[in-house]
């Protein structure tokens, strides 16, 4: 595999990146990397993730599966996943000002499996922007706006979700060391990736893309 394009994403940043039908794009990190698709030849075709769990009548995707478009088109298929102390994330949508403000004041919830909670509780503990920020920042070029930015594929984010109340509890599961998340492109895509801030323990990530 001959390497194309290899960039450091920084903390609590975003970048968007254009990926030829059938070159490979790898994801590597230690922290939470929340990610979008879209066709690179109609902005308005995008990732996703009721389509994704639906037509593979599940909630957790690793090797082998699929991320599909919402008019159900496969976008990039999963061909390598190194994240074995846990699973990604489906569910969720992503961190923002807003959100972050909101969970401060009471005003909505996130709660943590493992008995800890790192949400800011004051505002000056509020960073100023989150994934949505990252991810609609990294698009803008594209001229897509951020309500236009779907909901993402939360790499290595590890929820725990009660099978009877159907509650979603945050995870400290992260990769122990460095992993990585392989994609082939199953059609040219602009992919965007925020790396996020995880109240302050996010760290910065790593972005390649390949030719087979
Ligand atoms: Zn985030």
């Amino acid at each position: 595999m001959a390497v194309l394009e290899s960039r450091v994403v920084a903390k609590n940043s975003g970048a968007a990146f254009e990926v030829k039908k059938g070159q490979r794009l790898r994801i590597a990190g230690k922290s939470i990397v929340d990610f979008v698709a879209f066709n690179l030849h109609d902005l308005n075709e995008r990732f996703d993730q009721a389509r994704t769990k639906t037509n593979q009548v599940k909630i957790f995707i690793s090797t082998g599966d699929v991320l599909y478009s919402k008019r159900n088109n496969p976008m990039l298929t999963i061909v390598e996943d190194t994240f074995k102390e846990g699973r990604h994330d489906l569910q969720k949508g992503m961190c923002s000002r807003k959100r972050l403000e909101m969970v401060a004041q009471g005003a909505s919830m996130r709660v943590f499996a493992e008995g800890i909670d790192i949400n800011p509780k004051k505002a000056e503990e509020i960073p100023d922007h989150g994934c949505w920020e990252n991810l609609s920042g990294a698009v803008q070029p594209w001229n897509i706006l951020p309500d236009d930015v779907p909901s993402p594929f939360n790499i290595f984010q590890c929820m725990r979700i009660d099978p009877e109340t159907g509650i979603m509890y945050d995870t400290m599961i992260r990769p122990k060391d460095e992993a990585h998340v392989d994609f082939r492109a199953e059609m040219d895509c602009l992919v965007a990736v925020s790396a996020c801030p995880e109240s302050g323990r996010g760290q910065g990530i790593r972005v390649e893309i390949y030719n087979e």
